[in-house]
This record gives structure tokens, C-alpha cells and sequence, in this order.
């Protein structure tokens, strides 16, 4: 019988030493993951697994998803799966030498040890290239961890090689790569064979140690986070709810401190890997405001576990909520949740600017953000008996005279496809998204009342909702907050697109055509397939080097359309379309419409158009 020999080559008094190594190390490894627990309230991240959400974790780690949605994540792939099999293998032997034995019993003999072998070698190999693939892409932490690793990989095959080599036997071939080593090297590291073991054994145990302190925790808690979080982008839950408050002089939003972090945003700081995923794909970061989310994470995180860290008011005020850092990072770790739950202490305590504090006294006293009268809203169209839908059109298409064109234009499709359109007229307010993504949560959940009671009152049952940002409040916020919402809420690229699909409306003739996705549509709301379903009719259509959920926002989101006065963000969507010798931008959002059209303007790009997806449509 061939079976595996613990401790070859190695004197008596080895096992004995490396156990009384590990004491020590076991207390570090221990001491940090209580502390991990303790700041980060992991506790209560794992109070609230259960068997759907574990196995939901599960699988979106072992099948890598989020890690291999960008081409750079393919080396994870390999770390990954070779640690995982050199880390059971290991556990395997531990059970065998350490259990097992003791009861006479073995695992690894013969063909099963044969097996082991193999799988081991393949592992060890795999492990390398993903070490080494890897290893460029990291900063000087990463490097760092990343050459201990491939020291221990390394020295294992060169000991692997000076067994075989001294005691060969029938399972010698199945280590395949220790094997091959062993002809080349032979026995000349014979005399070498016990350093090389206790610092292959050491450095394993420092890293074990290390793990809880180092960008290694992420081994842990990323199923944690995988398994708790959703896919999408969704805006950080409420801090109350004003119907269920009693005290308003009790509240407290936001934080100053991370500390002051609710756990279910907390624990996420936990996972982050430094991967700077975030901040490649954050578009504020890209036209140079002084936001990195990679760096925001970081630093809440150091800060939690003692460092000092500011986040200052302009980084904060420097995001547009478009998600996409939520959407790309690759642990779920979500920041955009860090910088809206600072603007909501930020407003609370009354840190705002003089245009911030325009928006919020706009809605205070007209209930729009454009600081316009109510009156006569909505009154240039006519509404129907009976509906079908009701429209939402949104502050912006309700007062401005291009949208008064689109959204007219758009009724009469509708109305010629069959459809009954009611509006709300003078009652259509703000749907409360400006000062949500502002940080005024308070408000916010002021607009969804009184909207929700508009609703009840006229029995509305299907929303039509033209602007992406309503969208997203409506479809995805209410219903957190209104008890018993009984409302399908419909975008109109959804409901044009169905339309369209089913023959009852044509398309126009129109080439040269791009589309800019809104990210409240294609980040929050999942709407890619829908526009192109339209689009793709046409001829000269072509994408954008960003699109889908990978669009670049106008740099209107998070309320900037009211207080940031810039349009670099814009400029960039314009000079992709002209990359690909578009003549028309169509967007599917009063703000992007707007922002692109003043783009186009000041860069004199006059032989850009925009136009809104129902225009392409008769
Ligand atoms: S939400 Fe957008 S702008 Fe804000 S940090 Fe994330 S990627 Fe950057
Ligand atoms: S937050 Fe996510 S994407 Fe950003 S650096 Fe951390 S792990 Fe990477």
C-alpha cells in the first residue's frame, strides 16, 4: 500500500516545535478576526444570514461573477480556485496526521492519494499564475503579500522535488510537477531541505496571522457581503421613517464618524480589496473632482480600526449617484452608500451651499425644483377619462418648452396606439428624488406621503413615469416606504418599446444614431435591452464606447444638475459620440437631454443633435 508520509526528511523534534509555533500565531489570527468583528459589526452581518442568502453567496463566489465581469479579474480567477484546493488539501492532511491516524484510519492511500497528488501539483501550479498574473496589477501592500505567496508556492514544489528525488515511490508520477523539478534538480537541495521547510511553514503561518490585518481579510468577508447584498444599485436604505417617527428632535442621520455607520454599511468596509475598480469606473473621478470612492472606502475603513481619515465636504459633493462604483466593485462593498450618508448629516447639520439650499427652498415653497409657480403645470395637455395610465412627467419636461414639445408629442403616440392618458395637472409635484440624492431625507419622505395619498385618492394603478429619476424613486423607494403601494410603475422607454415591439408604432427614418443610457435607467433600473429593441431598427446605429450599465453619466445625477454649474462630464458623452461619427444622440431623460444639449452648444458641436427615443418613433 502507498500512502503519504507526514513529515519526511524532517527530524523528530519538528512537529512538535511548528505546534507550539502556531500558538501563537493561532491567538494573533484570533485577536484580529475579534477585533474585524467587533468594529466592522460583522456580528450582526452574520445574525442576519440565512440558508438563501448563504447559498445566493455561495455562488457568486465560487462562480467568480462580479470578478470576471471586467477582463481584468480573469488572474482572480486563478488565485482563487488555487488556494481554495491547496487550502481543503491541506486541511485534508491536518485531518489524516493529526485525526485520522490516531483511530488507524487513513484517507490518502493508493489511488486516492494518487489523486491527491495530482490535484495538488494542479493547484500549486494554478495558484502560481495567478500569483504572477496578478502580481503587476498590485500596489505596494498587494506586492507584497502577493511575493510571499509565490515564495511559499515555489518552495513547495522544490521540496515536493527533493522527496521524490530521495524517496521515490508509484505516486511520484502523479506530482507531476514535482516530478519534473526532481529530475532537474535531483537530490541537490537535499542539505537545504529543513530551512526551506520551516520558511515555507513560517511564512504560511505569519500569513495566516496576517490575514484579519491585510487586504487578505477579503477571503472572509466577501461571502458576507455577497451573500447579503443585491446586484443592482439601490440608494442606501431609509434612516427612518417619518410616519412611524415620534420624536423628530431625536434624530440622527448620516454620520461624522464611520463608527456612527449603520452595521449594514459598516461591515461592508470589511471587504474592500483596494482593487480601485470603483474609482476607474467613477466618472467624477475621471473629468478630475477630488473623488476616488476607492480612496473614500479605504479610509473609513482605517478609520474604524484607529487611522485618521477627513472626508471632506467637496469630495462628497463631488458624486453624481450614478452607481456605477456600487455596480463594478467586486465585493459588493457599494461607496456611493459612504457618500450619500454623509450628505445626509452633511444637510442635517445645515452644510450646505447657497445653491443647494435654492433646491430645497424651491421644494419647500413650490414643490418643484425649478422654482417656478404651480399653476397652469400640465395645463398644455389635456388629459383622459378612464385612463390607462397615468403620466408622470417629471419638474423638468413640465415647465420647459422643449419638454412641454416631447412629452405633447409623446401623449399623441400614445393616444394613436390606443392608450388613455390622464396627468395630473396642478397636483403633479417633485417626486422627491433631487433632495433625496441632496441628502434632505426628511423632505423626501414628505413628497413620497403626500404623492402616495395623490395616488390613493385618484386610484391610480399604473404610473407612466418619463423621467429616469422618478423611475427610480417611484418603482424602487416608495414601496420601501409606503406601506401598502399598490402601484405598477412603467417607464415610457419601457412602455414605447412594448409598443413598438407589438407593431403599433413605426419607426421614422433616422440616421446616424447613437444612445446615451440615463443611469437611472440602465444602472437603477436594469432598462438596456428595451431602447436598443427601438434603436437597433435604424440604420447607421451604433454604441457608444460606454453603454448599457457601463454608460458615463451627463453629470447631472445626485442632485448636481442643481448645484455643480459644470458640464465636463457631458463634454466627455459628446466627444464619444463624435468618435463614432454619430449626428444624433438620443437620450431618455429630461436631465441628460438637457446636459448634452448644452454641451453640444458650448463645444460648438452643431452637427450633433439630440433626440428623445419617442421622437424616433410615428
Ligand atoms: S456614484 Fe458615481 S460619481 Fe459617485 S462615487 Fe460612485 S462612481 Fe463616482
Ligand atoms: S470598494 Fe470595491 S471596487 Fe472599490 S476598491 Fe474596494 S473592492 Fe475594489
Amino acid at each position: 500500500m502507498v500512502v503519504r508520509e507526514s513529515f519526511a526528511l524532517l527530524p523528530s523534534y519538528v512537529p512538535a516545535v511548528m505546534y507550539a509555533i502556531l500558538v501563537p500565531i493561532a491567538i494573533a489570527f484570533i485577536y484580529g478576526i475579534y477585533r474585524v468583528f467587533a468594529r466592522f459589526e460583522l456580528w450582526k452581518a452574520l445574525r442576519s444570514l440565512n440558508t438563501g442568502s448563504l447559498s445566493r453567496g455561495f455562488s457568486r463566489v465560487i462562480t467568480q461573477r462580479r470578478v470576471i465581469e471586467k477582463l481584468k479579474g480573469f488572474p482572480h480567477i486563478f488565485l482563487f480556485f488555487g488556494t481554495l484546493l491547496l487550502f481543503l488539501g491541506t486541511v485534508t492532511v491536518f485531518l489524516e496526521t493529526d485525526v485520522l491516524k490516531h483511530f488507524g484510519l487513513l484517507i490518502l492511500k493508493d489511488t486516492s492519494y494518487f489523486l491527491f497528488e495530482l490535484i495538488m501539483d494542479l493547484s500549486g501550479l494554478i495558484f502560481l499564475i495567478g500569483v504572477l498574473l496578478l502580481l503587476p496589477t498590485r500596489e505596494r501592500e498587494g506586492k507584497l503579500l502577493l511575493l510571499g505567496l509565490l515564495y511559499i508556492g515555489i518552495s513547495g514544489f522544490l521540496m515536493e522535488a527533493t522527496r521524490i528525488s530521495s524517496s521515490p515511490n508509484e505516486a511520484s508520477i502523479y506530482s507531476f510537477i514535482g516530478n519534473s523539478l526532481s529530475g532537474l534538480i535531483g537530490s541537490s537541495l537535499r542539505g537545504l531541505y529543513e530551512a526551506i521547510w520551516w520558511s515555507h511553514a513560517i511564512l504560511a503561518f505569519i500569513m495566516i496571522a496576517y490575514l484579519p490585518y491585510s487586504n487578505l481579510l477579503h477571503s472572509l468577508t466577501s461571502l458576507v457581503t455577497s451573500s447579503l447584498e443585491e446586484d443592482g444599485v439601490e440608494f442606501p436604505r431609509e434612516p427612518f421613517l417619518l410616519q412611524d417617527v415620534e420624536n423628530v428632535e431625536e434624530l440622527r442621520v448620516g454620520f461624522e464618524r464611520p463608527e456612527e455607520l449603520p452595521w449594514y454599511e459598516k461591515y461592508r468596509l470589511a471587504a474592500c480589496v483596494k482593487c480601485g475598480r470603483c474609482t476607474d469606473s467613477c466618472p467624477a473621478n475621471q473629468v478630475g473632482r477630488p473623488l476616488s470612492p476607492r480612496d473614500v472606502v479605504i479610509g473609513l475603513r482605517g478609520s474604524l480600526l484607529g487611522a485618521h481619515y477627513e472626508l471632506r465636504d467637496e469630495t462628497v459633493w463631488s458624486c453624481v449617484a450614478c452607481g456605477a462604483c456600487s455596480l463594478s466593485c467586486p465585493n459588493y462593498v457599494k461607496p456611493l452608500d459612504f457618500l450619500m450618508e454623509r450628505r445626509r448629516r452633511l444637510v442635517f447639520d445645515g452644510r450646505i451651499d447657497k445653491k443647494m439650499g435654492e433646491l430645497v427652498n424651491s421644494l419647500r415653497r413650490y414643490r418643484n425644483s425649478l422654482s417656478v409657480p404651480q399653476r397652469g403645470r400640465l395645463s398644455w395637455l389635456s388629459s383622459d377619462e378612464d385612463p390607462d395610465y397615468y403620466i408622470w412627467v417629471g419638474c423638468q419636461y413640465s415647465f420647459d418648452p422643449i419638454g412641454k414639445r416631447i412629452v405633447s408629442r409623446l401623449v399623441e403616440l400614445l393616444r394613436s396606439s390606443g392608450l388613455r392618458i390622464a396627468t395630473f395637472g396642478e397636483m403633479e409635484t417633485c417626486c422627491g428624488e433631487p433632495v433625496r440624492r441632496l441628502g434632505e431625507e426628511g423632505m423626501f419622505q414628505e413628497f413620497v406621503m403626500a404623492n402616495s395619498e395623490l395616488f390613493k385618492e385618484l386610484g391610480v394603478k399604473k404610473l407612466l413615469v418619463v423621467c429616469p429619476h422618478g423611475l427610480t424613486v417611484f418603482r424602487k423607494e416608495y414601496p420601501r416606504i409606503v406601506r401598502d403601494w399598490d402601484v405598477e410603475v412603467v417607464s415610457h422607454v419601457e412602455l414605447l418599446a412594448r409598443l413598438h415591439g407589438e407593431g403599433r408604432l413605426k419607426l421614422r427614418q433616422i440616421d446616424d444614431l447613437t444612445f446615451h443610457d440615463p443611469c437611472n435607467l440602465s444602472r437603477y433600473n436594469g432598462i438596456v435591452e428595451e431602447p436598443r429593441s427601438v434603436l437597433r431598427g435604424l440604420r447607421g446605429y451604433r454604441e457608444m464606447r460606454r453603454s448599457g450599465k457601463d454608460t458615463f453619466c451627463c453629470g447631472a445625477g445626485g442632485a448636481n444638475y442643481w448645484y455643480q454649474g459644470e458640464s465636463s462630464m457631458a463634454k466627455e458623452r459628446v466627444k464619444e459620440a463624435q468618435e463614432i461619427g454619430a449626428k444624433n444622440v438620443v437620450v431618455a431623460c429630461p436631465f441628460c437631454y438637457a446636459m448634452i444639449n448644452d454641451a453640444i452648444k458650448g463645444m460648438g458641436a452643431e452637427d450633433l443633435r439630440v433626440l428623445e427615443i419617442s421622437e424616433l418613433l410615428e
